[in-house]
């Protein structure tokens, strides 16, 4: 699903550039659920970002699902990362004036799909997540973890081939995080390839495999035995 090879990725720091991934080489089969480990400032959100295709390496090849990510123009980057790609962050990232139905139909519209589907799709993926009667609620209305779920649902409804999550649990306390991670365990077993960014261990310890990154370098990567939480 994911290749990459020998990618590299500076940042130009005025007359000097730190020298972020240096010589990444992953691959991700269809279906896993693989966290990206490392301490802050390891490099982990520069790879999620290059693979969310959201930034572009200096050096090296990606290819997602066989297809060569290179050189795109902005209007094909975003086509592909709308087909390709779901995306859920840290901060949720809602549109905080339009409602939970409304946020997880958005990316449909940009689509193109009919309104009356956008909302028959959304409406199957806040159930999914557990939200369906939240649908109306603005995300100033709902916890953390609903929001987060919202993003969820969102990041899902354009059936992207691979969910990509920064921190997904970073802004949640413990008890929140393990809803999350269980809603992720559960997508996964339906199928979906999700990678996870996290810091946290026991977080790591709740997907199927560890990458952990040091410095802009793979230094372990492994698959484990899954820490299975009870579905939400
Ligand atoms: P992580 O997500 O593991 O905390 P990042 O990938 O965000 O790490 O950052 C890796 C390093 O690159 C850090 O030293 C960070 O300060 C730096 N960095 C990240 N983004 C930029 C940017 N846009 N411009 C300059 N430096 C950056
Ligand atoms: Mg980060």
């Amino acid at each position: 699903m994911i290749e990459i090879n020998k990618l590299h990725k500076s940042y130009n720091m005025g007359s000097s550039s730190l020298h972020v991934l240096k010589g990444i080489d992953f691959n991700v089969e269809d279906g896993e659920l693989v966290a990206i480990m490392g301490s802050s400032g390891s490099g982990k959100s520069t790879l999620l970002n290059i693979l969310g295709m959201l930034d572009n390496a200096d050096d090296g090849t990606y290819d997602l699902d066989k297809i060569r990510i290179e050189n795109l123009d902005e209007k094909t980057a975003a086509e592909y990362r709308n087909k390709f790609l779901g995306f859920v962050f840290q901060s949720f990232n809602l549109i905080t004036y339009k409602n939970a139905l409304e946020n997880v139909a958005l990316p449909l519209y940009y689509q193109g799909i009919p309104r009356k589907e956008r909302q028959k799709t959304a409406l199957i993926f806040l159930e999914k997540v557990g939200l369906r009667d939240w649908a109306t609620h603005l995300p100033s209305e709902l916890s953390g973890g609903q929001k987060q779920r919202v993003a969820i649902a969102r990041a899902l409804a354009s059936n992207p081939k691979v969910l990509l999550a920064d921190e997904p649990t970073g802004a949640l306390d413990s008890a929140t995080s393990i809803e999350v991670m269980a809603l992720i365990q559960k997508i996964n077993n339906e199928g979906k390839t999700i990678l996870v960014v996290t810091h946290e261990h026991d977080i790591a310890k709740m997907c199927k495999r560890i990458v952990h990154l040091r410095d802009g370098v793979i230094v372990e990567d492994k698959k484990i035995k899954q820490n299975i939480l009870k579905n939400v």
